[in-house]
C-alpha cells in the first residue's frame, strides 16, 4: 500500500525472513538469484543459517532431511521457473517420506501475470502433487500468517512438503512495519492417544499370537519413539524388524534384532505389529506369498487414512507412535506377559540368523581382486565411529550396506527411502553435518554412495568442502548403474564404433577418479583398490577431522549380490 514516509519501512524479503525466524526455523538451503537472493540475505542477518547449494533439487533433499532429523522444517528457497522446477523432486520425496519441509519459491512479478514473464509458471498450482499445502500470500501484510500455517502443516498430522510463493514484487515493495503482525511460533503437534478398546484389543492380539514380530518404521524415528519400543521390546520379548530408516530405533546389535533373518521372519509371523511403517513395496504389501494369508496386522499410525491399506488388520491404533506405545507398556502392566525365550519360533529365527550372517560372512572373506561388496562393507563397518550417521544410497551399495553397516542410533540413518530417489545422499550428508556440528562436535557423516547415485549431485562436493562439513563420501565403484566393465572390455567394445552404440546403458566410465573431485576443492582424496588401501584409507581420514573426504572404492564391476529367497522387487528388497 501506500507508504506514509515517516513510519519505518520494511521490504517484503525481511518480512518472509522475519516470519521464518518467529517459526524457529534454522536452516534455509537454496541457490539465490532473481527475486530471492534478498530474502537469502535477510534470513542471515537474523542469524538464520543460509547454505548455497549448486542445484536447488540437492539442496531441497537438504532442507527435508532436516525436517526428518529434528522434527521442524528445514526451508528451501528457489528461483522461479526452473529453480522452482528443479525442487520438486525434493518436494516429491519428502512428501513421499512423509518428512516436513517448507519449499519457498520466489515467482514473476503479479502485473506481468500471464504474458510471457521472466521465468513464469504455474507455481502453486503446480505443487498440489507434491505438497500438503501450497499458497501464495495476498499481500506482504498476510506472509506471518501463510508461513505459520505452512509451518504449522508440514508437522501436524502425518507431516509432509508445504510450498509458499513470493512474487518478485513483493521481495522490494516497502510496507510500514506496523502494519505486519507475526504469528506466534506454532507449538509441537499436540500428542494424540488411541482408543482404550484398540490397545486391549492389540494386546490381546498380541499375547496369543505364536510368532509374533515387530516393525519398526521411520515414523517411530521421526515420532522419537525409542525409549518406549525398547521397553517393549524387552519386556515383553519380542522380535523385531527395523525397516532402512527404521534402524537405530533400537540398536541394530539388540539381541532381539532378527534383521538378519528378515525373509524369514516375515513369511512366518502370526501376529506383526507396524509401529510407522506402511505396507507398501519396502514391506511387499504385507501379502503371499511374503506372508502368511492368515497374518494379524496390529498398525499403529499417526494417519488414520493409513490403517486398513492393503490389509485388514486385526488391530488400528491411530495416534502418535511413542504415546501409543506407552499405552501399550501400561496395558501390559497390568497382567505382565513376555513372549516365551524357549520358542520354536525364537529357535527358527536364530538358526536362520546364524546361516545368513555365515554366508555374508564368508563372501567378505574372499580376497580375490577386485573386491566385492561385502568384502568393502566389512572393512568399512570394523572402522565406523559408533555415533556417526550413515547416509547411503545406489541400488546394490544401499540395500547389501545395509545388511552389513550396523546403525546404533535413532535418525541417524538416511536413504533413497519411501520413493526410491537416487541423487538424496549428498543433500542428505550436508543436512546431517550440519545438525551433527550443532549438536555434538566431532560426529561424522559417512555417506555411502554408488558411483551413479554420486554422479547425480556430484557437484555439491563443492559446497561440502565451502562449508568445511565433517563427511566422508565413500564411493563404491563399479563403473556402472548396477553394473559395469572393466577396462579391457570397455575398450574392446568401443575398438570399432562410438560409445552411443557399442556402450551398454548400464556403463559409466570405467575406473573413474572420483576422488579427484573432492581434490579439486582441497579436500582429501583416496583411489583404493584392496582391502588394506581400504583400511588405510579409512583410519586416515577417520584421524584427520581438519577436511571432508573422498573414497573412491573399486570393485569388481560384475560383482552382486548374494542368492535370495525371493527376487527383488517383486518379492524381496533384502
Ligand atoms: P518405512 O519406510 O520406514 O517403512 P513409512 O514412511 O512407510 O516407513 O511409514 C512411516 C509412517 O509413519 C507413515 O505412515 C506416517 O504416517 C507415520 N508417522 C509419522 N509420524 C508419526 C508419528 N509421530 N506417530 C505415528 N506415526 C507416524
Amino acid at each position: 500500500g501506500l507508504s506514509n514516509r515517516s513510519e519505518e519501512q520494511v521490504s517484503g524479503a525481511k518480512v518472509v525472513a522475519q516470519a521464518l525466524k518467529t517459526q524457529d526455523v534454522k536452516y534455509i538451503f537454496g541457490v539465490v538469484g532473481i527475486p530471492v537472493t534478498e530474502i537469502a540475505m535477510a534470513a542471515q542477518e537474523l542469524g538464520i543459517k543460509y547454505i548455497g547449494m549448486r542445484n536447488e533439487q540437492a539442496a531441497c533433499y537438504a532442507a527435508s532431511a532436516i525436517g526428518y532429523l529434528t522434527g521442524r522444517p528445514g526451508v528451501c528457497l528457489v528461483v522461479s521457473g526452473p529453480g522452482f522446477i528443479h525442487a520438486l523432486g525434493g518436494m516429491a520425496n519428502a512428501n513421499m517420506n512423509c518428512w516436513p519441509l517448507i519449499v519457498i519459491g520466489g515467482s514473476s512479478e503479479r502485473n506481468q501475470e500471464t504474458m510471457g514473464a521472466f521465468q513464469e509458471f504455474p507455481q502453486v498450482e503446480a505443487c498440489r502433487l507434491y505438497s500438503k499445502f501450497s499458497a501464495r500470500p495476498s499481500s506482504i501484510e498476510c506472509i506471518p500468517s501463510v508461513i505459520e500455517k505452512a509451518v504449522r502443516s508440514s508437522i501436524y498430522g502425518r507431516p509432509g512438503a508445504c510450498y509458499v510463493d513470493i512474487p518478485a514484487d513483493f521481495v522490494t515493495l516497502q510496507e510500514n512495519a506496523s502494519a505486519i503482525k507475526y504469528k506466534e511460533c506454532c507449538m509441537p503437534p499436540p500428542v494424540s492417544m488411541a482408543e482404550t478398546s484398540a490397545v486391549c484389543k492389540a494386546v490381546s492380539v498380541l499375547r496369543n499370537a505364536k510368532q509374533p514380530l515387530l516393525i519398526i518404521g521411520k515414523g517411530a524415528a521421526y515420532a522419537h519413539a525409542e525409549e518406549s519400543i525398547r521397553k517393549l521390546v524387552e519386556q515383553c520379548n519380542l522380535p523385531f524388524l527395523p525397516t532402512p530408516m527404521g534402524k537405530g530405533v533400537v540398536p541394530d546389535n539388540h539381541p532381539n534384532c532378527v534383521a538378519a533373518a528378515r525373509s524369514r521372519a516375515l513369511q512366518f509371523a502370526d501376529v506383526i505389529v507396524l509401529l510407522g511403517a506402511r505396507l507398501n513395496w519396502i514391506l511387499h504389501f504385507g501379502l503371499p506369498p511374503r506372508y502368511q494369508p492368515d497374518v494379524k496386522f496390529i498398525q499403529a499410525d499417526i494417519c488414520a487414512e493409513e490403517l486398513g491399506n492393503n490389509v485388514s488388520p486385526a488391530a488400528t491404533l491411530l495416534g502418535d507412535i511413542n504415546a501409543v506405545c506407552k499405552q501399550l507398556l501400561e496395558q501390559f502392566a497390568k497382567t505382565p506377559w513376555q513372549y516365551p525365550a524357549e520358542s520354536k519360533w525364537w529357535k527358527t529365527l536364530r538358526e536362520k540368523m546364524k546361516s545368513n550372517e555365515a554366508v555374508s560372512k564368508e563372501l567378505a572373506s574372499r580376497n580375490s581382486l577386485p573386491m566385492n561388496y561385502y568384502t568393502v562393507f566389512y572393512h568399512i563397518q570394523e572402522h565406523l565411529p559408533r555415533d556417526c550417521f550413515i547416509v547411503s544410497e545406489g541400488a546394490n551399495t544401499m540395500d547389501i550396506g545395509r545388511t552389513v553397516l550396523q546403525q546404533c542410533l535413532p535418525r541417524h540413518r538416511l536413504d533413497a527411502g519411501t520413493f526410491g530417489t537416487m541423487g538424496v545422499g549428498l543433500g542428505f550428508a550436508i543436512a546431517a553435518a550440519l545438525v551433527a556440528r550443532d549438536r555434538s562436535p566431532g560426529q561424522r557423516v559417512i555417506c555411502v554412495e554408488g558411483d551413479s547415485a554420486f554422479g547425480f549431485s556430484g557437484m555439491e562436493v563443492e559446497t561440502i568442502c565451502r562449508y568445511n562439513l565433517p563427511i566422508i563420501l565413500l564411493v563404491v565403484n563399479n563403473n556402472g548403474i548396477y553394473q559395469g566393465f572393466d577396462v579391457d572390455t570397455w575398450k574392446e567394445m568401443l575398438k570399432y564404433q562410438d560409445a552411443s552404440i557399442a556402450s551398454p546403458p548400464m556403463c559409466l566410465l570405467p575406473n573413474s577418479h572420483y576422488e579427484q573431485v573432492m581434490i579439486a576443492f582441497g579436500g582429501k582424496g583416496y583411489f583404493v583398490q584392496t582391502p588394506e588401501e581400504l583400511q588405510n584409507s579409512l583410519r586416515q581420514t577417520l584421524a584427520d577431522t581438519s577436511k571432508p573426504s573422498l573414497i573412491n572404492i573399486m570393485i569388481e564391476p560384475q560383482g552382486t549380490r548374494k542368492a535370495q529367497d525371493f527376487h527383488w522387487l517383486t518379492r524381496s528388497n533384502m
